[in-house]
């Protein structure tokens, strides 16, 4: 099937990463939030981006131009709705997730394929609430979507391979490399990724280390690009312990118990770069571990 429309639901820093590529690759994009400030932030956001990718001679006016006119944001869930492929990139909750889906599906076109850009949640579980399993599918990008290469493809149980080869056909239309999971909590990168990270906030929260000489030691000593923690505040606190609690749940094993350093820092509101402040402080020039 080709794609012409796109609809994106979320635009968070992810949504609307997501927009910008498919934009970038000449699809029409809906975008939607159910914030309107999270809409309106997203759109200046990717304007300042575009706009420093024309000054260093990245990008030219009129592909800049291109990009911005080709995303709408919309609140209109008949317009979104009417896309030949909605991806959804809302808040890590699958009450959240399941109830867009809901709302969307009596607007939604005969043809039209669902997918969710999920870091952790059962395609499975969420495709079978909709009127579509066949065609619905895990879509997980990578963050920041424009830089990151990889795409992770997640069949649920029912998804036909009509629908699996479309969104195959749309991450190599994109540039980016797609691999395949199967449908198990967090997928392959997450399933890895995010202990790792969950087990650098146990080293911090049992004295073992300070958010500095861990970082420091994680990027030196094993070569990563960010320290875990650098790299949680990138992701999102939030994010991050609602995929451990997914793999604790999904994979009933105590290894994946959310460290309760972790936890709190998602209490207090402590969120990591997207509020500016989580074991790091944003606030100021440069980050400041907040201990
Ligand atoms: P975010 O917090 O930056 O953005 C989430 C957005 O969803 C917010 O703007 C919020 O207003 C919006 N939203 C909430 N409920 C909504 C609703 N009912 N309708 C429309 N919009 C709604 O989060 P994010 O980091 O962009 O993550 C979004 C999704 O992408 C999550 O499923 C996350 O697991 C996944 N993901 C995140 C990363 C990452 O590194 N942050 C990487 C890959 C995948």
């Amino acid at each position: 099937m080709s794609l012409n429309t796109i609809s994106v639901i979320g635009a968070g820093q992810m949504g609307i990463g997501i927009a910008q590529v498919c934009a970038q690759a000449g699809y029409n994009v809906v975008l939607n939030d159910v914030s309107d400030e999270a809409l309106t932030r997203a759109m200046s956001g990717l304007d300042e981006r575009l706009t420093r990718l024309v000054e260093r001679e990245r990008l030219s006016r009129e592909d800049k131009e291109g990009i911005e006119a080709r995303i709408d944001p919309s609140r209109d869930y008949a317009q979104l709705g009417a896309a030949d492929l909605v991806i959804e990139a809302a808040s890590e909750n699958e009450a959240v997730k399941s109830g867009i889906f809901k709302t969307l599906a009596p607007h939604l076109g005969s043809h039209t394929i669902l997918a969710s850009n999920t870091s952790s949640l059962s395609i499975t579980r969420l495709a079978a609430r909709t009127d579509r399993p066949e065609r619905f599918m895990g879509v997980h990008f990578m963050n920041p979507v424009p830089v990151m290469q990889l795409v992770e493809l997640i069949r649920g149980i029912a998804t036909d391979q009509a629908t699996f080869e479309t969104c195959r056909e749309l991450v190599e239309r994109l540039g980016k490399i797609a691999t395949v999971s199967e449908d198990f909590p967090g997928f392959i990168v997450n399933r890895i990724l995010i202990p790792m990270i969950n087990e650098a906030a146990y080293v911090l929260y049992e004295g073992v280390g300070s958010v500095e000489s861990i970082d420091r030691s994680m990027r030196l000593g094993a070569n990563h690009p960010m320290g875990p923690l650098e790299l949680a505040d990138f992701i999102g606190l939030d994010t991050c312990v609602a995929i451990m609690q997914v793999l604790h749940e999904g994979l009933a094993d105590t290894k994946y118990r959310p460290c309760p350093l972790l936890v709190k820092y998602v209490e207090a509101g402590w969120f990591g770069r997207k509020v500016g402040r989580g074991f790091y402080d944003y606030r100021g020039d440069v980050p400041v571990p907040t201990r």
